[in-house]
């Protein structure tokens, strides 16, 4: 059964993102424009300033790196921005353009409006980085209702399937940027989060850049010195080093065909040969950094590794053999990836999407997570008579079940002091100067007295992930909470404004539009194949059709398309479905 208005799921990954829907019982994944689920999460500026996402943006990214960018996951919620092809983004706006493909793509499989999403983020992100990601979705023209952890999303997927189990899971999720491990009960069809763990700075993509730094290495060259390399040299490399990868998964060897400075390949192009276990010795060092988050989110959960009944992979990367090798090490047993681990994320988030609206097929799934990090506040120390500022003092331990709301007590430092000023942190240091400041919240009024008037300071973390703060004064009762609501999207109202209507403002490239291109693209590939004979009614048909995609006449549009699908099927050459690309 299917509600009036769906509220899909979303994983909006570092170098992938899916869509999914919840429907007749069942999460499912939502194809693109071309017909893939999964959509690359890169977005290109055309040379008329039409922007594409997806697929069409990673082609124009090899051939023209300017102009397209992937990767920005890795610095959402900063002010970092990129220029490509003349415009100038930042990493939610990035997101958002990505998003709302996602949007049109499942606007036109479920034939209805898409407003209500689910959107997943790793563990790990912070403050910052979730209210980016809800904000690029507002941009995208989506209501977020919820944020909720890829790992959990993928912990849903596998609760969902096997209800009634009695285990100790741990999800293993290794992205493109991103490293997230998750600890789970599942018992009786509650699934609880017991804690997390993770690293924001370490994934597949990493893999690769190592694989380009060895394969440089051998042409006594540094890959730090990219920068001064030709654009089109870097981009070609590290696609033939990601497929070098990849093939290491099938088979014992390899060979990279290395490009010319200016990124041309020779014919025949040098070559290099990369082993298997070339590959496993260079990517240890990455592979011994997945260690210390799972040890963490073990040790959080008070259990040994060999207390684990099933260990679960997700994420491109866990495809690699050396990660796969070391996780069968570390838990001394086969890890299961019986869900596709590309998939495994969005589907969960499809089941998130149903648990919001009551579907009857999750009824009996209750479903519990934690705050991944701890939140607190600056303190000041007394060492005798000296005051020492700059500690931190934990309001919300990090693994604590959400939604949850706590409370601790400040005091002022010195007689008749009117105000204080709530410095908020996350992080897991002793120190705040080691931990990531998330704002500010100022409470003056404090009624004159001596030194130790107490403030009462109250952290609310919610089922998003975000964090509200309240300061309480018991002595006249006011209380404050405006700064971090404030905050919530990181801009001014009127900035948030201006940031809207500059997304809607936006040229984006129409969906079909992707579709029509490629199709225009094999019919003039298809030209130089047929016979001479036959050459110049093709080129009719082609020549309307281009046209007609140019001239905006919706039911000329039509007929051209019709009669160059027809021309071409004549001439066997059907178009085949647009899959072939993948
Ligand atoms: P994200 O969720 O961050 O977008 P994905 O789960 O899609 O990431 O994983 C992408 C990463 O997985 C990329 O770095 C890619 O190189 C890697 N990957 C995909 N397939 C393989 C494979 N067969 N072997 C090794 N790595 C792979
Ligand atoms: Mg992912």
């Amino acid at each position: 059964m299917m509600t009036e208005r769906p509220i899909v799921g979303i994983d909006l990954g570092t170098t992938h993102s899916l869509c999914a829907v919840f429907r007749d019982g069942q999460p499912e994944l939502i194809p693109n424009a071309l017909a893939h689920t999964l959509t690359p999460s890169v977005v290109g500026v055309l040379p008329d300033g039409h922007i594409v996402v997806g697929q069409a943006a990673r082609e124009l990214q090899v051939a023209h790196p300017d102009r397209a960018v992937a990767c920005f996951k890795r610095w959402m919620g900063t002010e970092r921005r990129v220029e490509i092809g003349g415009q100038s983004f930042d990493s939610q706006e990035l997101s958002s353009l990505v998003l709302r493909s996602l949007r049109e793509d499942a606007e036109n499989y479920l034939d209805t409006a898409v407003v209500d999403a689910v959107i997943t983020v790793p563990a790990y992100f912070n403050d910052h980085q979730r209210k980016a990601t809800k904000l690029a979705g507002r941009m995208a023209g989506l209501n977020v209702r919820r944020i909720i952890n890829e790992p959990t999303a993928a912990a849903l997927t596998y609760g969902f399937h096997d209800r009634q189990a009695e285990k100790k899971l741990i999800v293993i999720d290794l992205g493109g940027g991103t490293f997230d491990v998750t600890v789970m009960d599942v018992f009786e069809g509650a699934l609880e989060i017991v804690s997390t763990a993770g690293e924001t700075q370490l994934g597949g993509e990493d893999f690769t850049t190592r694989l380009m730094a060895q394969v440089l290495k051998t042409q006594s060259r540094q890959l730090e010195n990219c920068e001064m390399q030709h654009p089109l040299f870097v981009s070609r490399l590290r696609e033939k080093c990601e497929a070098a990868k990849r093939a290491l998964g099938r088979q014992t060897s390899t060979s990279v065909a290395i490009p010319e400075d200016d990124g041309r390949f020779r014919d025949p192009a040098p070559t290099i040969t990369i082993s298997r276990e070339d590959a496993g010795q260079w990517f240890q060092p990455l592979v011994q950094r997945l260690a210390r988050p799972i040890s963490r989110a073990l040790r959080d959960a008070r259990l040994e590794a060999a207390e684990i009944t099933e260990v679960i992979l997700v994420g491109g990367a866990t495809r690699d053999r050396t990660v796969r090798e070391f996780v069968s090490q570390f838990f001394d047993c086969q890890p299961h990836a019986t869900v596709n681990p590309d998939e495994v994320v969005a589907l969960g988030a499809a089941v998130q999407a149903a648990l919001i609206t009551d579907d009857r097929a999750v009824e009996d799934m209750v479903m519990t997570d934690v705050c991944p990090f701890t939140l607190g506040v600056q303190v000041v120390k007394q060492f005798g008579n000296k005051e020492v500022p700059g500690y931190y003092l934990p309001v919300i331990h990090r693994n604590t079940t959400i939604p949850v709301s706590r409370e601790e007590v400040v005091a002022t430092t010195r007689a008749n002091q009117r105000e204080v000023e709530v410095q908020i942190y996350q992080g897991e240091s002793r120190k705040v100067s080691d931990n990531l400041r998330l704002g500010a919240l100022s409470v003056p009024d404090i009624p004159a007295g001596p030194a130790g008037q107490p403030v009462h300071i109250r952290f609310t973390y919610d089922l998003n992930g975000i964090l509200e703060v309240e300061a309480y004064l018991p002595q006249t009762g006011k209380k404050f909470n405006t700064v971090l609501t404030n905050h919530v999207e990181g801009l001014s109202p009127q900035e948030l404004s201006s940031a809207l209507v500059r997304m809607q403002q936006i040229k984006f490239y129409p969906r079909d539009n992707v579709r029509h291109q490629r199709l225009l693209r094999f019919a003039e590939k298809a030209i130089g194949e047929v016979s001479p004979f036959q050459r110049d009614e093709l080129e009719a048909a082609v020549d309307g059709f281009e046209h007609a995609m140019e001239a905006g006449d919706r039911e000329l549009f039509e007929q051209m398309r019709e009669s160059l699908l027809l021309t071409l099927s004549a001439l066997g050459l059907p178009m085949q479905d647009v899959d072939d690309e993948r």
